[in-house]
C-alpha cells in the first residue's frame, strides 16, 4: 500500500460538502458495519467545522477523496525519506 511514503493535505478551498468521506473506502468498509455510527467510527476523513480533516493514523493515501473533492481542496503529497 502506499502510505508508507504519502500524505493527503487540506488547503483553505474546502467548503465541507463531505463527498471526500462518503467515497473514502475506508470510511465506506466502516459504514457496513452493523454499529456504525458515524460520530464516533474511525474514519480516515470527516468534515469537523465546516473542514474536512484527515486521521493519517487512518487514511491509507489511496487519493479517492482527492479526485473526488470539486473544489480540488485536497492533495497528496510525497512524504521525504528519512
Ligand atoms: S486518501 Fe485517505 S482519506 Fe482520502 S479516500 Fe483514501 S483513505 Fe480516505
Ligand atoms: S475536501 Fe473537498 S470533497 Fe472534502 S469536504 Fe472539502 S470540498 Fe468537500
Amino acid at each position: 500500500m502506499a502510505k508508507a511514503n504519502k500524505k493527503i493535505v487540506q488547503s483553505d478551498k474546502c467548503t465541507g460538502c463531505g463527498i471526500c468521506d462518503s467515497v473514502c473506502p475506508i470510511n465506506t468498509k466502516l459504514e457496513k458495519k452493523d454499529d456504525f455510527d458515524h460520530d464516533t467510527a474511525k474514519l480516515a476523513i470527516r468534515v469537523r467545522n465546516g473542514s474536512a480533516v484527515v486521521d493519517e493514523e487512518i487514511c491509507i493515501a489511496c487519493g479517492s477523496c482527492v479526485r473526488s473533492c470539486p473544489v480540488e481542496s485536497l492533495s497528496i503529497i510525497e512524504i521525504a525519506a528519512t
